[in-house]
């Protein structure tokens, strides 16, 4: 089996940071990765705003250890659900476990080669 990055943000230059999600102007709903229109409603996603994702769920942890050459190895990846959303992003490092709270931190250039810069999970301490 191929583990790809398809499906991590930060394999382009453009659209959102890592730590943002589209919120749809009309209804509210929410969604992480690029697509045409909201899914509730069908307003054009061209329309959508764009809202910072604050503290997450870990729902589960892979690491990745065989990379494209521009992604580092090994590649700790996390499973998250925020507040209507769930997505798969980058984390600090491999501590992370399910049920763990979350959120994003750092300024880490995901691939080689990029300028930008995006940041990666991080555990929340519990209050
Ligand atoms: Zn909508």
């Amino acid at each position: 089996m191929t583990v790809s990055n398809q499906g991590v943000r930060g394999s382009t230059d453009d659209g959102l940071p890592a730590d943002h999600a589209f919120v749809c102007d009309d209804c509210g709903r929410r969604w992480y990765y690029d697509r045409r229109s909201c899914p509730d409603c069908g307003r054009s996603s061209a329309d959508a705003s764009a809202v910072r994702l604050e503290t997450g769920a870990v729902v589960a942890t892979t690491t990745v250890e065989t990379t494209p050459p521009d992604v580092r190895a090994p590649n700790h990846l996390a499973l998250i659900r925020f507040d209507g959303v769930r997505l798969i992003a980058q984390a600090a490092d491999g501590d992370l476990s399910p049920g763990d709270s979350v959120r994003f931190d750092g300024s880490h250039r995901l691939r080689e080669g990029r300028d930008r810069t995006d940041p990666r999970l991080v555990a929340v301490e519990d209050p």
